[in-house]
């Protein structure tokens, strides 16, 4: 008879005392190494603060990318729909708006119209962002019926790519962050997002010493893992942004913001999502 501790064999006791360690070390991490704000975790060299960028003004901080106007670096996230800055980009949105170093955009590429709440979405947007400290002013909603809110239209690359590479050149954007191939949720209008912007790393049409990045899509195991996530993104990834409990409450409340999609299975959602608590990023390279 195998080795028996409070009922339980040796097998699934080592798996219950992994899972109360992995426990303990995402609380203690989140209480006390993560305590005060939302913070950016970089490991193996990520690209996001030590790229080897030139600073194209001439301000002398070479260890920096961007340093556009001002010193800062301007960071552009594209998104499809309101709602997907506060669903997926939450971590990353917080880590930049807290930096004095940085200038964030949002560029949304559709009003989210797909059941006719376009309206009322575009007013949600504006709300979540100021909650999310993304400046009023800094807050783009492009809408066209060329790309349409539909979970079944793939937007044309060449029209899209087009609408990104002008208010990037324009806003003379850094850093640009947006979905990866697989849309994090799938949806096409995310992945549409993602090519759009592959196209233009391939073309070499960003401004000059701009890099995007992606957001990592994961599989749906880890997608709903919340913080128990947090260590094999570590392992996984070379860029990481993670927030701590305070911080997680604001994109809960940005969330909030959006009444007309706060429905149940969100609710869910922003218990369970890693993304929530993590985001992982990768260079989208030509
Ligand atoms: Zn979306």
């Amino acid at each position: 008879m195998p080795a028996m501790y409070f009922g339980l064999t040796c097998e699934p006791m080592l798996a219950l005392l992994g899972i109360a360690a992995g426990f303990g070390f995402t609380l203690s991490y989140f209480t006390l190494g993560n305590s005060k704000r939302a913070s950016i975790k970089r490991q193996k060299g990520a690209k996001l603060k030590d790229s080897g960028g030139v600073c194209r003004n001439g301000c002398g901080n070479s260890g920096e990318i961007g340093c556009s106007s001002g010193g800062k670096q301007r960071i552009l996230i594209i998104i499809a729909h309101p709602d997907d800055e506060c669903m997926f980009f939450g971590p990353t949105i917080l880590h930049f708006t807290r930096d004095s170093n940085s200038e964030v955009y949002l560029l949304c590429l559709s009003k989210g119209n797909y059941r006719g709440e376009g309206a009322v979405r575009t007013k949600e947007l504006w709300e979540s962002c100021k909650v999310l400290g993304v400046a009023q002013q800094n807050v783009i909603l492009y809408n066209s019926d060329a790309l349409p809110d539909n979970p079944h239209v793939m937007w044309p690359t060449t029209r899209t790519a087009n609408i990104i590479s002008h208010h990037a050149n324009s806003l003379d954007i850094d850093m640009i962050i947006t979905f990866d191939r697989r849309g994090v949720s799938g949806h096409i209008n995310h992945c549409s997002v993602y090519s759009a912007v592959k196209y233009l790393v391939e073309m070499g049409t960003l401004p000059p010493g701009c890099i995007a990045y992606s957001l990592d899509s994961v599989s749906v195991l880890r997608k709903y893992s919340s913080v128990m996530d947090l260590s094999l993104s570590f392992i996984l990834s070379s860029c990481v942004f993670t927030v701590d409990f305070q911080n997680c409450l604001i994109l809960k409340a940005a969330m909030r913001c959006y009444q007309s999609q706060y429905v149940w299975y969100r609710k869910l959602y922003m218990i369970f999502s890693r993304y929530i608590f993590i985001n992982t990023l990768s260079e989208i390279k030509a």
